[in-house]
């Protein structure tokens, strides 16, 4: 089968960074979508590696030229996924990975719905979310106030979410995001389905 896309959405500050780094040996063969932002890198962060980061400038000229498969303005910066290195991971037969929020999980949807499986992935609590935010410490006072009130606004779109991860303990959570990442293969697009239809009546499917 070819490859199969996993959306992840939930709030700045969720875990979905550290699920996904502890749970990659165990997942396959897969490609984690490097997203296009306009927000400044964090300490540490290199451009193509986190993120590719663009001017205002650069990103709209993106949107022109029709580059991006989704992209939406979160938190006051432009965020969006490229087409091309999702087309060709697809191709190889790799689960791509994306960390959008939830317009973008929107968006993603109208595109490509059928090859779509997703996951919101939330801590237990908005006060849990709040002490890893300001644990994490990548942002300033400003910055966290604005994460958690649209965090506020992120949970009431669970239900839109084929898949719920709670990341309360982490070894949990990454045992369930490996389980979701092999449930994720196994749901074919609706090509892939007429292929295998045709392949299975001609009795080439094995
Ligand atoms: P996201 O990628 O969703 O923005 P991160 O993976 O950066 O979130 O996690 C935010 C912070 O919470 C990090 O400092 C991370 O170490 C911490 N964290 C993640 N999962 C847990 C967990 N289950 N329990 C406690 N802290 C966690
Ligand atoms: P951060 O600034 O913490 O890296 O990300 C902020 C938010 O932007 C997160 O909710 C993340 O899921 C979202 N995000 C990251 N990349 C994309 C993208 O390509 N498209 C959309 N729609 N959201 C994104």
């Amino acid at each position: 089968m070819s490859g199969a896309i996993l959306v992840l959405s939930g709030p700045s500050g969720a875990g979905k960074s550290t699920i996904i780094r502890q749970a990659a040996p165990r997942i396959g063969p897969y490609y984690f979508s490097i997203s296009s932002t306009t927000r400044a890198p964090r300490e540490g962060e290199r451009d193509g590696v986190e993120y590719h980061f663009l001017t205002r400038t650069e990103f709209e000229a993106g949107i022109e030229a029709g580059d991006f498969l989704e992209y939406a303005e979160v938190h006051g910066n432009y965020y969006g996924t490229s087409l091309a290195p999702v087309h060709t991971a697809l191709a190889e037969g790799k689960l791509v990975i994306f960390d959008i929020d939830v317009q973008g999980h929107r968006l993603a949807r109208e595109a490509i719905g059928d090859r779509i499986t997703s996951a919101f992935i939330t801590p237990p609590s908005l006060t849990e979310l709040e002490r890893r935010l300001r644990e994490r410490s990548t942002e300033s006072e400003t910055v966290i106030k604005q994460r958690l009130a649209n965090a506020r606004e992120e949970i009431r779109a669970i239900d839109e979410f084929d898949y719920v991860i709670l990341n309360d303990a982490i070894e949990a959570a990454v045992e369930d995001f490996v389980a979701l990442a092999h449930t994720a293969r196994l749901k074919p697009g609706d090509r892939e389905r007429e292929v295998l239809v045709g392949r299975w009546l001609d009795g080439r499917l094995n």
